[in-house]
């Protein structure tokens, strides 16, 4: 893409000097000059735009509020001492619960991940955007217990596995990810402190961070790329945040060693060699780079993040906004032929994926960041769970498969974890704001509080069903600031904004916002419409597989239940796990025909049902298909890419 800000030599030399220097001294990274200022590691890099504390933001009608309340529901009501059980067997602690099961039984190696470190991130983020004292509550239940079995473990390290796993790891025997269920723990116990104000937990997660510091003592440079070959999550950036919260130069050094030059440089370099990766595994890397990015300001963290953002969201991602197949990257940039599967999109994929748009949107405060996200979320995220709070693990994109979810304690997939957090906090990216100006994001009815400037926004909206937004603005006194209205590159031509019922005489084009400065009085009332228009996204590199979409919605034609049975939509709920739906075999299909290639692209071979919203038709076609958003369909078959059949063009 040519609009990329390509990295200059000088910047590049000075960004590889300092991970040069630092690989020179095994086990003692030396810090970079900045740290040398008798300061505590602290953000180094302005934001053009930070987001409103999640405790400012509450939800109001729509199905973000009602996903989150089925994941509330399913949150609470999972049993502390089962969720602590294993954590307490490995501290040699008794407990007498029934022990989970799937990815948190007693013999699977990932057990704890979710339980003492996920539950603990949704629960903290659960507590700040509702207020409800049962999450905190909860939470703090759990850290309590952990930090028992911390204090008898008796050195910092804290998990629901024993130590020796971790000689497994640096002796290269098999093992699964025991640093990448740490850090899920470390992450979870620093939500509780954030957003809970649970001491406690910082506590803990500080002697996890010394333990993982002097586990690396003694481990080379060369050793410990071996290491890292095993996924891990975001350590790095977990280390990253607590070292920014405590001021604690040791926790950025540990973090420092969870850095992979062979993944990060050719990023650096503007090379994509992502080609063969397995994807969860590094899209939280890129989170870390992202963080070490803000606290030292090198340009080489920037690049690394940026044009990895770039390249996953242009060249690798579906018209869902998701990525990965078989959890992979197999194919080379801008090509996804082939990679329709029943394993499409990792949900844990394009959970990762937001928070790096989050990290990039604020360095920026550029709209055409919330374009990827809104797409993320509404077609990738939302649909994702039922009504029961239960979650998907892959978003399958091969024509006539179906959603399926995790049982309810006997899953506990990866996704569960990261879908939890997800569903928890919806309000964290809806509005932002710098000194002077309030941006808002997306269109999710809400009402958020802007206390710097005393300011409350109240946005009332039935998008996407409805085509716009309702903005009022509440102060007590008259009081004088920007307020900036995302108007995202779909928007189709016909928009238009008013304030207090008078037509603005300007809009803004797609990809900008729409700026009102002003001085705001109580009552003031922004309308903004924003049109939708059907538009066609061919799969990369395969322009006869397209996806239809409306504004940034996709449509998936719906074909059916044949087959289904709740057993073929469930993960068992007697222990054994499994990831995809038992014998699933794909029923149905989604194909045109059409005159030309043109005739495709351009969706007249779709028609709005009337009276349905987001309902379409296809016309001129042997058999009719409806299509609906892809995020409302559950428990029925599904196509999100339709096949071209263009043959009287050929041979004509
Ligand atoms: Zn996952």
């Amino acid at each position: 893409m040519s609009g990329r800000r390509k990295i200059s030599r000088r910047e590049f030399v000075a960004g590889m000097a300092t991970t040069a220097a630092a690989a020179c001294l095994p086990g003692a990274m030396a810090l970079p000059a900045f740290a040398q200022q008798g300061r505590g590691p602290q953000e180094r890099v302005e934001f053009k735009a930070v987001p409103f504390a999640l405790e400012n933001v509450r939800l109001l009608d729509s199905p973000f509020l009602e996903g989150a309340k089925a994941n509330q529901k399913y949150l609470l009501s999972l049993p502390v001492d089962r969720l602590v059980h294993n954590f307490r067997v490995t501290a040699k602690l008794p407990s007498s619960a029934e022990p989970l099961g799937g990815w948190e039984s007693p013999t699977v190696e990932l057990r704890g991940h979710f339980a003492g470190g996920h539950y603990l991130s949704a629960c903290a983020l659960g507590y700040a955007s509702t207020g409800d004292a049962a999450f905190k509550e909860k939470g703090d239940a759990v850290v309590a217990e952990l930090a028992k079995c911390q204090e008898a473990l008796g050195n910092g390290y804290l998990s629901a596995f024993p130590e020796d796993f971790f000689d497994r790891l640096s002796a290269g025997r098999p093992v699964w990810a025991p640093f990448y269920t740490l850090h899920k723990i470390m992450a979870g116990n620093i939500d509780m402190y954030t957003y809970c104000h649970n001491e406690q937990a910082l506590k803990v997660a500080e002697g996890m961070a010394r333990w993982m510091g002097h586990w690396t003592i003694g481990i080379s440079d060369a050793q410990m790329q071996r290491i890292l070959r095993t996924e891990y999550g975001g350590t790095n950036e977990a280390l990253y945040n607590l070292a920014a919260i405590t001021g604690n130069w040791r926790y950025f050094e540990t973090a420092r060693k969870f850095e992979k030059p062979s993944f990060f440089d050719p990023l650096a370099g503007h090379r994509d060699e992502l080609k063969g990766l397995h994807v969860n595994t590094h899209i939280p890397q890129v989170i870390g780079a992202a963080r070490m990015y803000e606290l030292s300001g090198e340009p080489y963290y920037h690049e690394v993040a940026s044009y990895f953002w770039d390249e996953v969201t242009s060249e690798r991602a579906y018209a869902t906004g998701g990525t990965s197949n078989g959890e992979d990257w197999d194919t080379d940039p801008g090509n996804l032929k082939g990679a329709l599967s029943l394993w499409s999109e990792e949900c844990c994929c394009g959970y990762n994926m937001l928070k790096l748009t989050r990290h990039l949107y604020q360095w920026t405060a550029d709209p055409r960041y919330f374009d990827y996200y809104e797409r993320t979320l509404f077609n990738s995220r939302l649909g994702t769970q039922d009504s029961q709070g239960l979650k998907m693990y892959y978003l399958p994109l091969e024509t006539g498969f179906w959603k399926y979810f995790n049982s309810e304690y006997n899953s506990f997939w990866c996704c569960t974890g990261t879908g939890a957090e997800e569903f928890a906090k919806f309000g964290d990216s809806i509005y932002f704001h710098n000194a002077n100006d309030a941006f808002v994001n997306l269109f999710i009815a809400s009402e958020a509080q802007w206390p710097e400037k005393g300011i409350t926004l109240r946005q009332e909206t039935r998008f996407p069903e409805e085509q716009g937004t309702t903005i009022t603005v509440k102060v007590k006194q008259p009081v004088a600031a920007g307020i900036g209205v995302r108007i995202p590159s779909w928007v189709a031509d016909g928009g238009s904004a008013s304030l207090n019922g008078k037509a603005l005489p300007t809009f803004a084009s797609g990809g900008s916002y729409l700026e009102i400065r002003r001085t705001w009085a109580d009552g003031d009332k922004i309308e903004v419409k924003l049109p939708m228009r059907l538009h066609a996204k061919p799969l990369l590199g395969d322009p006869t597989q397209l996806a239809a979409m409306y504004g940034p919605i996709v449509l998936a034609g719906r074909l059916g239940t044949e087959g289904l049975t709740k057993e073929m939509q469930y993960d068992v709920d007697h222990g054994n796990t499994e990831l995809a739906p038992p014998h699933a075999r794909p029923v149905g299909s989604s194909e045109i025909n059409v005159k030309s290639a043109a005739d495709a692209q351009s969706l007249a071979w779709l028609e709005p049902v009337a009276g349905q919203a987001l309902t379409f038709r296809t016309v001129g076609q042997k058999d009719a298909a409806t299509l609906i958003p892809l995020h409302r369909i559950i428990g029925e078959r599904y196509g999100v890419y339709w096949k071209v059949n263009s043959e009287h063009a050929e041979q004509g």
